[in-house]
């Protein structure tokens, strides 16, 4: 205990909300999804700061919606708590392991966020998934025709936080990896290839034997939500050195303050998150002009 900070109020890292509002509002969406409605919702209120409106959170309508898709492992929304509701979406045969999704809910809880571990009912056919979207990110989460994009309920997106499970290649000398060209574009050592890939409010990950690189590989792509990678040597968590299967406690902090990133209404929210202009530079995104500028700005600086 102690750690937990749940009432919602205090020093937060602004929202994505109030970001995109800073950073000029309206911008063009850069993947053709519609245009920003941030800045034309103006009832939107989120009291626990989660990044799910008080309005959703208080419908029994939606509460009864989200229970006919996840069934009981859905426990309701609480607009006096910060729920994190994660949509696991399997490809093919495999299931993340009981340990490593009770170790993420409990540290999670310990933390002082309420996150619900939401297997999705559809089981993807692995041989239609490698044929339409192959083991590339791109594919899988941001392009206009991702599996993100086809596939995630429109009411889903706004909400949950996307974890897609994938086998990843077959045998080979990137087996078990997915390729990621954003990455390959920023000429890291791996070439491109990965074990997982967070663009914002979701993510990707192949699936791992192991219990502990498979919790440290889930956590550390949930934490990219709101967290950046970490060059300290003292950063043992999964940001940093990945020695523990835990975040900081100032990592913790910024995650509880950072809970309204998950929210998507255009695919903007990929974009606005420093460590992906930080690290990769993404020019290869296309970036509609006016929108590098303003990403730079102090209101971006989420943790500063
Ligand atoms: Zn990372």
């Amino acid at each position: 205990m102690g750690k937990t900070d749940t009432n919602g109020s205090g020093r937060e890292s602004p929202t994505r909300r109030s970001l995109l509002t800073w950073c000029g509002g309206a911008v063009t969406a850069p993947f053709g999804i519609g245009a920003s409605a941030y800045s034309l919702d103006r009832s939107y209120q989120d009291t626990d700061g989660d990044g799910i409106p008080d309005s959703l959170e208080r419908s029994v309508e939606f509460n009864n919606w989200v229970r006919s898709v996840f069934g009981e492992q859905f426990t309701g929304l609480d607009d006096s708590r910060r729920d994190l509701l994660v949509d696991v979406r399997y490809v093919g045969d495999w299931t993340v392991s009981a340990a490593t999704r009770e170790l993420i809910v409990e540290l999670f809880r310990e933390n002082g966020i309420h996150l619900q571990w939401l297997e999705h009912p559809t089981r993807y056919d692995r041989a239609a998934f490698e044929r339409q979207y192959g083991y590339n990110a791109k594919r899988i989460l941001w392009s206009p025709r991702s599996f993100y994009h086809q596939t995630i309920e429109p009411r889903l997106k706004n909400v949950a936080f996307q974890l897609i499970v994938v086998p990843g290649f077959a045998d080979g000398p990137h087996e078990r990896k997915l390729y990621s060209p954003a990455t390959a574009a920023h000429g890291s050592d791996s070439k491109g290839y990965v074990n997982g890939l967070n663009t914002g409010n979701r993510a990707v990950v192949a699936s791992r034997y192991s219990h502990e690189i498979e919790a440290k590989l889930i956590l550390h792509e949930i934490a990219h939500y709101a967290l950046c990678h970490s060059t300290d040597p003292t950063n043992t968590g999964v940001m940093g050195t990945n020695e523990e299967a835990d975040l900081m406690e100032w990592e913790w902090e910024k995650l509880r303050g950072g809970l309204g990133a998950i929210r998507d209404t255009t695919g903007v929210d990929v974009l606005l998150r420093r460590c992906l202009w930080d690290e990769l530079k993404p020019a290869q995104f296309r970036v509609p002009s006016g929108l590098a500028e303003h990403v730079g700005c102090s209101g971006c600086q989420a943790d500063d």
